[in-house]
């Protein structure tokens, strides 16, 4: 997916930073705990469209991944 176009992306819902799951190709917001599918390299930021994100999927990755994308 497009660099400069994941970073202008923003969660609709609280317009915090996401971020890019290039394997689940899921942009995720981890304040929410949801998860916004990309289809065809188009990310569909829509609630409705974003999955629910399990509990152990809302924390944090690895500490110094946080300044990705
Ligand atoms: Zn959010």
């Amino acid at each position: 997916m497009d660099k400069e176009l994941l970073a202008m992306l923003v969660c609709p819902l609280c317009k915090g930073k996401l971020k890019y799951d290039r394997e689940a190709g899921e942009l995720r917001c981890h304040y929410d705990g949801l998860a916004y599918p990309v289809r065809d390299g188009i990310p569909v930021m829509l609630p409705e469209e974003a999955r629910q994100m399990d509990v152990d999927e809302k924390l944090p990755t690895s500490p110094g991944r946080t300044g990705e994308a």
